[in-house]
Parts: structure tokens; C-alpha cells; sequence
């Protein structure tokens, strides 16, 4: 699955076996995006928070 990056615009690719919540980064500028939503095979990120957020297990 691919998508572009918000930030410059690269092209991301996402596995096949990603799930909603997991994390991404762009190549090219090093934004972080996390898994918003998956559906008929294509994958909606949004901006990973860095805001004091705890996301361990
Ligand atoms: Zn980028």
C-alpha cells in the first residue's frame, strides 16, 4: 500500500500487513505518521502525537 507524506509530499509505502496504530516514518524528511485507518486496501495516516503521549504496551 502506498501513500504520500503530508509534510513533502514523498511517496510512503505501507506493508500489506500494517495495522491501524502502527507507526511510520518519511524517508525524506523524517515525519512520523501513524496508521489512522485501513480500508479496501488503501492506508489513511495521520501525524503521529509527540506530546507526552505514552504509547508503550
Ligand atoms: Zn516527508
Amino acid at each position: 500500500m502506498n501513500t504520500d507524506c503530508g509534510e513533502c509530499g514523498a511517496g510512503i509505502s505501507v506493508p500489506e500487513d500494517a495495522i491501524v496504530g502502527e507507526i511510520f516514518s518519511c524517508k525524506d524528511c523524517s515525519s512520523e505518521y501513524e496508521v489512522a485507518e485501513i480500508s479496501n486496501g488503501r492506508v489513511l495516516l495521520k501525524p503521529a502525537e509527540q506530546v507526552g503521549e505514552d504509547w508503550g504496551e
